[in-house]
């Protein structure tokens, strides 16, 4: 199941799952309901995903401001860096709501 824990089957809170959008799956956290150390069991998106979509993003809202919107470098540099903030909002949640945990070995 999605966001339980292994051991007790209880949800595991937001706030602890909030810290997998700053380490990595590697580590592992204490359950708060038992108190066991559980960690995720895989990635739910992957890292080099991630990286080139935010890169194509960043590179297309900037061309795509340029030609369709305004003539302006730091404008566009700035719409670009909105949308990319978006896109990072975007992948936090999607983390948040399919990360998976598993039991620590
Ligand atoms: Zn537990």
């Amino acid at each position: 199941m999605k966001n339980q824990c292994p051991y007790c089957s209880e949800p595991i809170g937001i706030a602890s799952r909030l810290k997998y959008c700053f380490i990595s799956t590697h580590f592992s956290i204490r359950c708060p309901h038992c108190g066991k150390t559980i960690r995720p069991l895989k990635n739910p998106l992957s890292f080099q995903r991630c990286f080139y979509a935010g890169a194509l993003t960043a590179f297309t809202s900037f061309w795509a401001f340029i030609y369709l919107i305004k003539d302006h470098f730091w404008q566009a540099v700035l719409f670009a860096a909105c949308i990319s903030l978006l896109l990072t909002i975007a992948i936090a949640i999607v983390t948040i709501r399919n990360i998976e945990f598993t039991k620590d070995k």
